[in-house]
């Protein structure tokens, strides 16, 4: 679970868990709570310390603090590679994914055999009518665009299999969008739908801007699309340029007509020019991609790893009582 300051969720959080880890103890299963703390810059630390002091989880709590601010798709990755458990989930600290779903995840994986259970948005109220928009386009040219199948309504909030995360930790990339990589493992995968509530408290880290740059990176990163349509932009461009080349030949030897060229120049230049820039940009775009790639920067840095409680024995003692 990333979370970036989020200290005012974190008590109903815990409090959440704990709920879920109880409902799982029936099934034997011991629950980790792996907290990433994405360089957070509140209390969040505090909260946590208070919380523990005046009550007793009934599973374990890992708190590993990156060193700074990575942004989510580091932060998750950061726990994926941490986590070791027989299944892991992932899931948002604000309590919008639904914790008592993980129920579901549960049984889905254990007695249905799936790799992958993820849980997909039914719909979502709070969510402004823009954003939904920009959400359908982005998943609509990411599918068309990349061999990798995206989940249109399918989020971070998933179970994995200890098979399923380890085949994702192999993927090297810089620049990540978890919700292509997902796609690209495989497995054997169920959906299940659920309604994502609005946040507790806190506020949304993500404005429309970082939005948009995190869907154009997303294409970029899964697809060459872009590049190949810069390539048929020249060709319609040459084809056009060539029939108004013979089209002013044959108006010139068959009518006589003698045309002052003046504004079809300014027009054919400046369509040309555009088509350049736009193409330098897109090819640009992908430059900056093999550079981030080329210097194999850390990831991420871990500044702690701490077992905040541990409880191991808790579940053989209450499955015994129940
Ligand atoms: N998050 C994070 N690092 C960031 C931004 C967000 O770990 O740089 C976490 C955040 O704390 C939350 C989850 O990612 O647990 C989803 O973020 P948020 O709720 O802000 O996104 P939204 O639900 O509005 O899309
Ligand atoms: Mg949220």
């Amino acid at each position: 679970m990333p979370f970036f300051n989020e200290a005012k969720v974190l008590p109903d959080l815990l409090t959440a868990i704990q709920g879920l880890a109880k409902a799982l103890m029936p099934r034997a299963i011991e629950v980790e709570l792996l907290l990433v703390d994405d360089g957070s810059t509140d209390n969040g630390r505090g909260v946590l310390s208070d919380w523990l002091n005046s009550a007793t989880p009934a599973y374990e709590i890992r708190l590993l603090r990156l060193s700074r601010n990575f942004g989510k798709e580091v932060a998750l990755s950061a726990g994926v590679d941490a986590a070791d458990g027989d299944a892991l989930v992932l899931m948002d600290a604000d309590l919008q994914h639904p914790v008592e779903l993980v129920e579901d995840f549960v049984s889905g994986w254990i007695d249905e055999g799936y790799d992958v259970v993820f849980g997909y948005r039914l719909r979502h109220a709070s969510e402004s009518v823009g954003k939904r928009l920009f959400r359908s386009a982005f998943y609509m040219v990411v599918n068309r665009a990349s061999d990798a199948a995206v989940e249109p309504h399918a989020g971070d909030f998933r179970l994995m299999s200890r098979r399923a995360y380890t085949a994702l930790r192999q993927f090297p990339e810089r620049e990540r969008l978890m919700k292509g990589l997902y796609g690209l493992i495989g497995f054997r995968t169920k959906g299940v739908a659920y309604e994502p509530r609005a946040r507790t408290a806190g506020t949304s880290k993500y404005s429309p801007l970082k939005l948009w740059a995190a869907g154009l990176d997303g294409i970029t990163s899964f697809s060459v699309l872009p590049l190949r349509l810069t390539t048929f932009m020249g060709v319609a461009l040459a084809l056009l340029a060539f029939a108004y080349g013979v089209g002013t030949i044959v108006e010139k030897l068959v009518f006589g007509i003698h045309v002052p060229g003046y504004p079809t120049l300014i027009v054919i230049i400046s369509t040309v020019g555009a088509g350049q820039l736009i193409g330098m940009g897109i090819v640009g775009e992908y430059v900056g991609k093999i550079l981030v790639e080329v210097k194999r920067r850390p990831l991420y840095i871990v500044e702690s790893d701490e077992q905040l409680q541990g409880v191991t024995g808790v579940v053989e003692k209450l499955t015994k009582r129940t």
